[in-house]
């Protein structure tokens, strides 16, 4: 570690036990955590916490057996200096910025909105926004795609590569919540950058330290009203543009413009995924069929 990440880190641990805040990532998840609730859950993400350690990276690989990957600083020197997006083996991705306050690293997977575009789109429902907030992926997908640009975040990506492809994408660790569990990120965070909480307890935390940093943080949290609201909320020092976030994407919920849109584009691609709809239905209930009807 790097002096510079070090001294974040000091000034990060710091901050969370003489802050006046009895928050803690394992208290509110494995106390306050109930899957049979009806609150969205989500993450605070501080970026002004984040040392660009990309142990979150690593730990989301774990969790969901995908390529680990190298987060050796000598590695992470170079994979930083890219601008990052996920892909369907890294569902969680560090990147640096340059700013005016100086560098600044962000962390990005899916943002579970509140009111999902790729859920909207998806016509098979294989995207599906839970009542306790995760945007979660079941089989039934039949790889139309249609959630991939319904996404104003660019999240949902397709296994090109694969003889069966998927669509992939954070699930909020779907499965550890349900048996209690905080999200891989979250656990192994050493800087509570990353703190999970109902969505409720997460935007009065990001309140509290705004009101309580003005002069390190900026007075917006994002994701409070962004496309309706998002179960992921970022803080940061500096406007979020200097850190890649988009500045145009208003308040409304994406799927309030999916009507608009699947009436603006050419007749053939709406009819595409129907299509393949029915191929797959087709494909999956041939064997079925052809017993009942020889039979
Ligand atoms: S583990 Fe925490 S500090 Fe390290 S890169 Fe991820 S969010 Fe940043
Ligand atoms: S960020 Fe994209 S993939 Fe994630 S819930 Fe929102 S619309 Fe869906």
């Amino acid at each position: 570690m790097d002096r510079r990440a070090f001294l974040k880190l000091m000034g990060a641990t710091m901050a969370g036990t003489a802050g006046g805040s009895l928050w803690s990532p394992r208290l509110s998840g494995a106390q306050g955590h109930n899957p049979e609730g009806k609150e969205f859950y989500g993450i605070l993400v501080d970026t002004t916490r984040c040392i660009g350690c990309r142990r979150c990276e690593k730990a989301c690989a774990e969790v969901n057996g995908l390529p680990i990957p190298d987060i050796s600083e000598s590695t992470n020197e170079s994979v930083l200096k890219t601008k990052r997006k996920t892909t369907d083996t890294q569902y969680t991705v560090i990147s640096r910025y340059e700013t005016d306050s100086g560098t600044v690293f962000v962390p990005r997977r899916c943002m579970h909105c509140n009111q999902p575009g790729c859920t909207a789109a998806c016509l098979v429902k294989a995207m599906k926004k839970r009542k306790t907030g995760q945007v979660t992926w079941d089989l039934n997908c039949i790889g139309c795609r249609l959630c991939m640009i319904s996404c104003p975040f660019d999240i949902p990506k397709f296994e090109y590569g694969k003889a069966i492809p998927r669509i992939q994408k954070c699930n909020l660790c779907w499965d550890r919540f349900n048996q209690g569990g905080l999200p891989g990120c979250v656990e192994v965070c050493p800087t509570q950058a990353l703190m999970f909480g109902t969505r409720r307890q997460i935007l009065e935390e990001g309140k509290r330290r705004i009101a309580t940093g003005p002069d390190k943080y900026i007075d917006h949290i994002f994701g409070e009203y962004e496309v309706g609201g998002t179960s992921h909320l970022y803080l940061s020092s500096v406007p979020f543009e200097q850190i890649g976030f988009r500045k145009d994407l208003g308040t409304v919920p994406y799927p309030e413009y999916s009507t608009g849109f699947l009436y603006a584009v050419p007749f053939i691609f709406v009819l595409w995924p129907i299509v393949m709809l029915g191929i797959n239905r087709a494909t999956k209930g041939n064997g079925k069929g052809k017993d009942e009807h020889h039979g």
